[in-house]
């Protein structure tokens, strides 16, 4: 797997604080990570699909475990965005997602490349309301331009 530079900062941090509290690092593991930096957001059924693009054996079992593992280490966040399907994610303190209420289309914004929003705002009206903020989740909902068109 290649990273940009930050990508590959982000998985050591990762895996330094898993070290920290001597949970074992498993090829699988290690893979769900990079594979979830690298891709944004997935579904439980889309990191089995690529797992079995490069191991021969994937224990269904330990790959629900990793995921359960690392939500509650805080490393992932889960959306639902339809209320079915569960998506993955690395947690951030900058989650937006843009949602076509049409097509079912999310666009993940990345806040590491991300420069149409001012993130600081929300951080900012956090603290005028007296809140220091730790992250935040934005959802917002609309049409997408594919499905205005047609
Ligand atoms: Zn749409
Ligand atoms: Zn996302």
């Amino acid at each position: 797997m290649k990273f940009l530079k930050q990508e590959q900062k982000k998985y050591e941090q990762i895996v330094d604080k898993l070290k920290t509290k001597n949970i074992r690092m498993t090829d699988i593991r290690l893979a769900i990570i990079a594979m979830l930096i690298k891709a944004e957001h997935l579904t439980t059924q889309e990191i089995i699909k690529n797992l079995e693009l490069e191991f021969a054996n994937v224990n269904v079992t330990s790959v629900y475990n990793t995921l359960d593992l690392l939500l509650s280490q805080h490393i992932l966040f889960a959306n639902t965005f339809n209320g079915k399907s569960i998506w993955y994610e690395i947690a951030s303190e900058k989650s937006i997602h843009l949602k076509c209420d049409e097509c079912g289309d999310v666009i993940h914004i990345n806040p590491m490349t991300s420069d149409k929003f001012d993130f600081n705002e929300v951080v900012e009206l956090a603290e005028s309301k007296g809140i220091k903020l730790d992250h935040f989740k934005i959802e917002a909902h609309g049409i997408c331009q594919n499905c205005r068109n047609k």
